[in-house]
């Protein structure tokens, strides 16, 4: 069937957690790879972005190349999920990046670095999803980001008691400040996952 025939989801592994993406999306059954290379990328019917360091994945996605055809990618429609630095990558606007810090934007947003600040370098958090049902999402923060401004293309689909919005959708694409990739969480892959199986089925409709 045309499932066997699919192009694999693609892991971004410049750098940070995309071993533990790949893990998770093997659970849910997907064929997935890490990719490195513009070529790869190109090959992908979607793309996990890991958490890590948002300015170290920026430089080497601009030092291999990966960056331009990442960005044409997202443009075209192509589902792509970031979680915590991956989410700094998907914003339009990134607020307290390095100098000269680039994303690769396509989601509506204004994300800010390192929002806790050092007092609060990490904590868990247990989240109301509705868009994923019960039970809450047992959310792991680690100097995490925030979605510091809200656009009107992009969606909330989470936010912490007071209403910091943590995590958001807009068409095929998804961020989340939090790591379900470090816990047993698997709704936000799979919900990833439906969404390149609906971008899937779409562009391969005569
Ligand atoms: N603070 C990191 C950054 O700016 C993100 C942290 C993470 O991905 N866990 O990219």
């Amino acid at each position: 069937m045309a499932g066997s025939s699919r192009a694999p989801v693609g892991v971004l592994a410049l750098q940070g957690d995309f071993r533990e993406h790949l893990a998770v999306l093997g659970r849910l059954g997907a064929d997935a790879v890490a990719v490195r290379r513009p070529e790869e990328i190109e090959a992908v019917s979607g793309l996990v972005i890991p958490g890590g360091e948002s300015s170290v994945m920026d430089k080497l996605a601009r030092t291999f190349g990966v960056a331009d055809v990442v960005r044409r990618r997202i443009a075209e429609g192509l589902p792509v999920y970031g979680t915590c630095a991956g989410m700094i990558m998907l914003a339009d606007t990134v607020l307290d990046g390095i100098r000269g810090q680039q994303s690769f934007g396509g989601l509506d947003v204004a994300v800010r670095r390192n929002a806790f600040g050092a007092q609060t370098e990490s904590f868990e958090a247990d989240l109301e999803v509705p868009e994923l049902g019960d039970p809450p999402v047992h959310a792991v923060f680690i100097r995490a980001p925030v979605v510091a401004e809200l656009g009107p293309r992009a969606r909330a689909l989470a936010a912490l008691p007071d209403g910091t919005v943590v995590a958001v959708e807009q068409g095929a694409l998804l961020g989340t400040s939090f790591h379900p990739e470090m816990t047993d969480e698997l709704r936000f892959h799979r919900y990833f996952l439906d969404k390149v199986a609906v971008s899937s089925a779409g562009s391969s409709r005569p």
